[in-house]
């Protein structure tokens, strides 16, 4: 059984280490901090052997270079992260990379920076999704277009429903207050928001989270939705999904 080890990092990122005991390898899941990733590998007892990057900015990929040095491990990433450090192989939409005996799908997510991935591990119903989706909500845009990141959400959507979706930060409670706003009709949505005030109030992590749970309460995927539509004046989900990401930056 594939193995996550989740801890906080920097400010607001989770980082994540993905451990497959039959093969003894291990993956970083971006690199926020290196020093706690290896850290966090000691204490668990884990050989970090590989890295896997879900894309460029330096609270994903800073820690590359001195965890390779630390540990001789590869790196795995998506061309763009070739801008802060050079990885061993490069990948992209449709490719799998393994772990031990379990496989990870890539899957284009681009839209937050254009050269995002995810990696969806079908065997264990878990994805991780770095900055493309959160609990609630979706990374800025600072890339790409509303029609790129609306696909990218779309193939996330398409996900088995049961999907655990590893988000890269804590940003839920914020995603909460602007979610209500959008959608102040949602009773599902009105629910999951208390539990997260209370989840918050004792530090309890609120990812990741179930992708069933995001499709009926996350603004972002539901772009698609007509109540949605109709109140962001949208007439397609592309032009909605703008509405909500225009909305969110300016909340
Ligand atoms: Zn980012």
């Amino acid at each position: 059984m594939l193995e996550i080890h989740q801890f906080p990092c920097l400010s607001d990122n989770y980082g994540y280490l993905v451990h497959d005991p039959a093969s003894g390898q291990t993956t970083c899941i971006d690199t926020p901090d290196a020093d706690e990733y290896l850290n966090q590998a000691q204490t668990k007892g884990w050989t970090i052997t590989h890295i896997w990057n879900t894309h460029w900015h330096p609270d994903h990929a800073g820690g590359n270079d001195a965890i390779k040095a630390a540990t001789g491990c590869i790196v795995i990433a998506p061309a763009e992260v070739e801008r802060i450090a050079k990885p061993d192989q490069v990948i992209a939409h449709g490719d799998t990379v393994s772990l031990g005996a379990f496989t990870a799908d890539v899957i284009d997510v681009g839209g937050h920076t254009n050269g995002h991935i995810a990696f969806h591990i079908p065997e264990a119903s878990v994805a991780f999704v770095g900055d493309a989706v959160f609990a609630l909500g979706c990374g800025r845009m600072f890339e790409g277009t509303p029609e790129q990141f609306w696909a990218s959400l779309e193939r996330i959507k398409a996900l088995p429903s049961q999907t655990m979706l590893y988000c890269a930060h804590e940003y839920t409670q914020a995603n909460a207050k602007f979610a209500m706003h959008a959608d102040p009709e949602n009773s599902a949505l009105a629910d999951y928001a208390a539990e997260i005030e209370r989840k918050r109030a004792t530090g309890t992590p609120t990812v990741p989270t179930r992708l069933e749970r995001e499709l009926a309460t996350n603004p972002f995927l539901r772009a698609d939705n007509p109540a949605l539509m109709a109140k962001w004046g949208g007439q397609t989900p592309i032009e909605t999904f703008a509405a909500l990401r225009a909305g969110k930056d300016n909340f």
